[in-house]
Formats: C-alpha cells, sequence, structure tokens
C-alpha cells in the first residue's frame, strides 16, 4: 500500500521544518544536545542505530508517543520497541525479568536483540499498543546511545519510514519518506546491519523469537537452551495465532510488486529468465533482485544483486536499500531470487522478503 492510501496519514499533521543534523567528527556532542533537547520537548528525532534508522520519541511520553504512529502513519495495535542504554534501566520498565533474559542481556547488549518483558505501569499505553508486555533493547550505536543518555529518557523508536514500507538504511531514506513530518534527523551515514533486530519474547514458559533477526535462534540457545519461533513468514493461513501485532501488517513493502522466487538455483534463474521473456512482451518494467551466484544468461538492465549467497549477512545488508534503489528507478515488478539458504540470517532475510512480496513462487 502506498503512503497516499494510508487512512491516517490524511490527517496527520505535519511536524514543521525537519532539521538535519549532519555529524562529524566535532560535532557529536553539540548534535548530540540540541537533538536531545527536541526529545525532552516532546518532538520526533530520527537516528541511526546498528540495525535501521530509528524515529525516536520519549518512550515514557505518551503524547510524545503518539506522534510517532502520526508520523509514520502506523497502526496504533503495533507496538514499538523502547531503547535504553544500560541494563539498570530494565528494572524501571519492567518487572518479573527471568534469569534467563539477563544471561541474554549479558550476552548480547547492545546488540541486535529485543526483549519481550512484562511491563511496568510507568510505560504507557500507546508505547506498548495496550500490551501488558514491553519491548526493551540496547542498540550498539553510539549515537543512538548518547541520544538516550544525553535526552535522559529511554527512546521508543520504530524503523524511521513510512508505515509498510522498506525500514531506512541511511538518512536519505528516512528524509524521502518523512521530510517534513518529523523535527529531526541525525545523519550518522550509512548502518552496520540494515536487518531489524531479533525480537525474542521472554514471558513465555518457552521463549519464542517473534521476528527474526541478525542474532539467530542458534545463537540464543546456545546461552539459554531451548527455544522456539512464533512468527508467521507469509506460509501460514490468516487466522494462525498472532502473538506480535506487528506480524499482521504489510511490512518492506516497496512501491512495486514484488515477486518471491524460491527453489534450486538453476530452478529459480531458469524462471526468471521466462518471466522477462513474457514481461517483456507486456511492456512491465522489471527490477531483478539477484545473487552474485545467480547464474543469468542475459544481462537485465534493472538488476542488483544482495551479495554472495555464502554471506547471509551481506544479503541481509542490502536487502532493504536494494528494494528502495528499484523503486527509485520507476520499476513495476521486482523479481527476487529467493535460492539463498533460510538458516541461521538467511531466516531473516527470507522472513522480510517473504512479507514485502506479493506472490511467492515454489519452483
Ligand atoms: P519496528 O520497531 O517497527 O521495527 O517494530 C517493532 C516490532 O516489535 C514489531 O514487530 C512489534 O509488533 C514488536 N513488538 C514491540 N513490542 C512488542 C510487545 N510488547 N509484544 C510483542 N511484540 C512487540
Ligand atoms: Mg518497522
Amino acid at each position: 500500500m502506498g503512503p497516499a492510501e494510508l487512512p491516517f496519514l490524511k490527517d496527520a499533521p505535519m511536524t514543521g521544518r525537519t532539521r538535519l543534523f549532519p555529524l562529524n567528527e566535532n560535532n557529536l556532542r553539540d548534535t548530540l544536545k540540541e537533538a536531545a533537547a527536541i526529545i525532552n520537548d516532546r518532538g520526533l528525532v530520527a537516528f541511526p542505530t546498528e540495525t535501521v534508522y530509528g524515529l525516536g520519541a520519549n518512550a515514557l511520553d505518551a503524547k510524545a508517543v503518539r506522534a510517532i504512529f502520526e508520523a509514520k502513519g502506523r497502526p496504533a495495535d503495533n507496538p514499538l520497541i523502547v531503547h535504553i542504554s544500560s541494563k539498570q534501566q530494565c528494572c524501571k520498565l519492567a518487572r518479573n525479568i527471568p534469569e534467563k533474559a539477563f544471561k541474554l542481556m549479558d550476552k548480547f547488549w547492545p546488540g541486535p536483540l529485543t526483549l519481550i518483558l512484562e511491563r511496568q505501569e510507568i510505560v504507557p499505553d500507546v508505547t506498548t499498543g495496550g500490551l501488558d508486555t514491553v519491548a526493551l533493547r540496547m542498540p550498539d550505536n553510539e549515537i543512538a546511545l548518547g541520544l538516550i543518555r544525553v535526552s535522559g529518557q529511554p527512546l521508543a523508536a520504530p524503523s524511521a519510514n513510512l508505515s509498510g514500507k522498506p525500514s531506512p538504511t541511511t538518512a536519505q531514506h528516512v528524509i524521502s519518506d518523512l521530510w517534513g513530518r518529523i523535527d529531526a534527523v541525525i545523519d550518522g551515514g550509512t548502518v552496520e546491519i540494515g536487518l531489524e533486530s531479533t525480537v525474542i519474547d521472554m514471558t513465555l514458559p518457552v521463549p519464542a523469537i517473534l521476528r527474526p533477526g541478525r542474532i539467530s535462534l542458534e545463537d540464543i540457545e546456545k546461552e539459554i537452551g531451548s527455544i522456539t519461533t512464533g512468527y508467521l513468514d507469509g506460509n501460514q493461513p490468516e487466522s494462525a495465532a498472532v502473538r506480535s501485532p506487528g506480524m499482521k501488517y504489510t511490512h518492506y513493502a516497496p512501491d512495486a510488486t514484488v515477486i518471491l522466487i524460491e527453489g534450486a538455483s538453476t530452478s529459480v534463474v531458469h524462471r526468471i529468465q521466462e518471466m522477462l521473456k513474457t514481461y517483456g512482451l507486456e511492456e512491465v518494467k522489471v527490477g531483478l533482485l539477484l545473487t552474485d551466484e545467480s547464474n543469468m544468461d542475459i544481462y537485465h538492465d534493472e538488476q542488483l544483486s544482495l551479495g554472495s549467497k555464502d554471506k547471509p549477512a551481506e544479503l541481509a545488508f542490502n536487502l532493504f536499500s536494494g528494494l528502495r534503489s528499484l523503486d527509485a528507478r520507476d520499476v513495476d515488478i521486482i523479481l527476487v531470487d529467493g535460492s539463498f539458504s533460510h538458516h541461521g540470517i538467511g531466516a531473516a532475510v527470507s522472513n522480510r522478503i517473504r512479507k514485502a512480496a506479493s506472490s511467492i513462487i515454489k519452483v
């Protein structure tokens, strides 16, 4: 769905002229001071984390958090992740924290792992989408940590894109989605990981991954033993249980229609070439998201590689920017080579593409 079709966007107030803070090695302290003042004035500041750019507001201020939902056009029942800069902040925001959760914090924080915990009353309903749990994460990025420290506030920060669009991995992506709708953007360059954090529900007897990410199921099981997965990956019927509200919405989708082709590499490439011929006859403009190993017989103008299948972190890093850059080339359809391994980080890459896809073809 394009932004113009999002009902909540039509009435959303513009938050005035957006300020851009480009960072260099001399201005970090001053930038953080100014950005923190905006946060404490109930404003919205987009900032880099190691995963993707976040759109931050004081997580404990319901009015400020409501403005995040308005700026993004985000459905109100999709809760936000609260970003903190020290483990001590956890106890103010969450309670009955299980021992296993502390183990994961010790191992993976700061880093791309979000823990769902029972919430304390201090966290407003709007932040948790009305749930009795809260999502907490300590980002591994000095700008993000600095903004939390200098503002003195935990920051509710979803990805800094219009709801439904691919997550932003550069300040430019944030600007193209949210300019004029938010108060400031801190430009800290391209993020490191390019895919959102792993989300794990620690309130269940057996913890469950609700969203896969760079930290894999196997990484987590090494620390706390057996866990399970609770996310939908596009294959389940709509009636399947939804534990994480965000999972039921369209996500990560560029303007072009995404078609994912899964199967063995040669069959996938063969099918893509056949589809290119058909679309060529219909004069449909097609973009391709391939891997370094996709052996195409013909060269196609609008094609990008996500990287090598041997390096799933590279595929993850290039996915959202790849979708956005094919959109910028005005393609109608994007065909994605889904022949990479769906294990480990590959599970996260496949999860995001499946959600962005209008259809999945298995060959
Ligand atoms: P975003 O910040 O846009 O990357 O999305 C945050 C993700 O965390 C969404 O999928 C939310 O549904 C999920 N999330 C946040 N808080 C909770 C919670 N309390 N329980 C379950 N899922 C949550
Ligand atoms: Mg998001």
